[in-house]
């Protein structure tokens, strides 16, 4: 008789969201448009993990921002959009221009147990990004669940890498308009890292890498919420080297919010 297989333990972790975050210590401190605004959540056992959370108010007519959520590190193992999402604060906090018109609310680490331990997986074992408005138990989607549901962002713009592509793509999602968003900003991005032309990506059709499809559960607006945001899913070649993905990856995310923001003045004129 065969032995029950022991579950296997946790990996160890090996690097912290604390050193992280660092760099943008001084912003906040220096900053009057940059506020930290951490979440908090606890699981089964009543251990609290805090979830970072920044909000940054660009230039503009506050009373027309545009609210964007921009969320990373869902999937622990994929650090390029984590550190991409930590360094597009700090240059906004140099340059506030890209942001003009919004209020942007970005989540750097989603899943900081599997961040912290290089794992894709949540603390408990599951896949985060199939796990949203399926009535999870999960604490981490619960937070993330009640932000989507409260804030009712305009827009949601997720950061992946893809160990199967050699190259970038993305999932429009939401609003009819998304992949007209979604397909100038692989452009900009392609400076770094070259767009995946495949008719198939991650076994869905793909139009010069924009697929109008996708997996059910994943990190997006609540399923009721009218009008629908626009709501992008951007992919990075987890082998290619870090510095190119997370340039990618900021490219992308200034390409969006400026196209997203001349489309929509360009709605009002009509
Ligand atoms: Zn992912």
């Amino acid at each position: 008789m065969k032995t029950k297989t022991r579950p296997v333990p946790p990996p160890h972790a090996k690097r912290s969201v604390k050193e992280l975050l660092a760099p943008l210590t001084e912003a906040v401190v220096l900053g009057q448009n940059l506020f930290p605004a951490p979440l908090e959540f606890t699981d089964s056992r009543g251990h609290t993990t805090r979830l970072p959370r920044y909000l940054f108010t660009g230039p503009g007519d506050r009373g027309s921002f545009l609210r964007v959520g921009i969320f990373a590190g869902v999937h622990g193992d994929e650090s390029s959009g984590v550190e991409a999402a930590v360094e597009l604060i700090r240059r906004l906090h140099l340059n506030p221009e890209p942001a003009r018109g919004y209020e942007l609310f970005i989540y750097p680490v989603c899943n900081p147990w599997g961040y912290e331990r290089d794992a894709r997986w949540l603390k408990s074992g599951g896949d985060m990004n199939r796990e949203f408005w399926r009535g999870s138990a999960e604490p981490e989607v619960l937070l993330l669940e009640g932000q989507l549901m409260r804030l009712a962002f305009d827009g949601i713009i997720a950061l992946h890498t893809d160990d199967t592509s050699t190259g970038l793509y993305g999932f429009a999602k939401g609003h009819q308009l998304t992949r007209h968003v979604l397909e100038p900003s692989l452009e900009a991005a392609s400076r770094f890292l070259p767009r995946n032309f495949d008719r198939s990506i991650d076994n869905f059709h793909a139009n010069n890498g924009v697929i109008e499809q996708g997996y059910s559960g994943i990190l997006g607006a609540p399923p009721t919420q009218k009008p629908k945001p626009f709501e992008i899913v951007f992919e990075t070649p987890h082998h290619a080297p870090q510095e190119l993905q997370v340039e990618a990856h900021i490219a992308a995310v200034e390409s969006i919010l400026g196209n997203f923001r001349a489309m929509i003045a360009e709605a009002q004129n009509i």
